[in-house]
């Protein structure tokens, strides 16, 4: 991996209460292959600082198909130097 590359986050254990203004989240359906930057107040919006971010993948629509069944987030953190 090259030096300045983000690096990819283990979402298991990942809350809420995690996330801060280096990671960047992404949604890739699972019908079309979509993947979009989930903008953090998206993810924010009803939630609570306990809650995993995997849970959150649920409630997320795809934009581009509509599907909403079996989505997947990845977290991936931006280098700080
Ligand atoms: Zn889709």
């Amino acid at each position: 991996m090259a030096h300045g590359d983000p690096k990819i986050v283990p979402i298991h254990n990942f809350r809420m209460e995690n996330l801060t203004r280096w990671h960047i989240v992404e949604a890739t359906c699972f019908r079309c292959r979509h993947t979009e930057r989930v903008a953090h107040d998206r993810l924010w919006r009803g939630r609570t600082q306990h809650e995993r971010i995997k849970d959150l993948a649920v409630r997320l629509r795809c934009k581009q198909c509509g599907n909403r069944t079996n989505n997947a987030l990845s977290v991936r953190i931006m280098p700080r130097d």
